[in-house]
């Protein structure tokens, strides 16, 4: 199963999660084995060069794809999430959505000093998540070797922020 053929099982739900936002649900695509397995292979091939030692989902679609490249490559994985799910020592960011602003946090020992990153997710839109979960990682120690996502959203032009290391996406949209 090649990209265009995993691209058809995303889908398009307009006015989510607010008028005027075209929502790209992945859950049809995680629903299909054969869709999955080769989303997951591409990402691990787009990144087969690339010099990193731990992914970073972000939560929470992030998790699923991170997870997978980590067990494929056999690295580990290190979690950006929403405020207060983290038990232990935390860093904390706000930054702005697409749709709104949020927050994220990582665990202050989630990277070792100087270990490379790759920051994994779903959807690159704005590029304000990738860029806060950068942020994050290099807050606490860590070097950003890449970013990888299923899917772009060219015309929001989000790799512009995420200028300080390769990006990577199967699906441009
Ligand atoms: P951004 O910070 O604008 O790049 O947004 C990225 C985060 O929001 C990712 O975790 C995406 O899953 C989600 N997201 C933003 N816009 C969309 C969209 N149009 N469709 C699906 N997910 C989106």
């Amino acid at each position: 199963m090649g990209v265009q053929d995993f691209a058809k099982l995303v889908r398009n739900v307009p006015d989510f999660p607010k008028p005027g936002i075209q929502f790209k649900d992945i859950t049809p695509l995680l629903q299909h084995g054969p869709g999955l397995r080769a989303a997951i292979d591409d990402m691990v091939a787009a990144t087969a060069d690339l010099d990193w030692q731990v992914a970073v989902g972000i939560e929470s679609r992030g998790f699923l794809f991170a997870a997978a490249l980590a067990y494929a490559t056999g690295r580990g994985v290190a979690l950006v999430r929403k405020p207060g799910k983290l038990p232990a020592d935390k860093v904390r960011l706000e930054y702005a959505l697409e749709y709104g602003s949020d927050a994220i946090e990582i665990h202050a020992d989630a990277v070792a000093p100087g270990q490379r990153v790759l920051i994994v997710d779903d959807v690159l839109a704005t590029g304000g998540t990738a860029r806060a979960a950068s942020d994050l990682v290099t807050g606490i120690g860590g070097r950003v070797a890449g970013y990888v996502f299923l899917a772009e959203l060219g015309f929001l032009n989000g790799r512009a922020r995420l200028a300080d290391a390769t990006v990577r996406s199967l699906l441009v949209w």
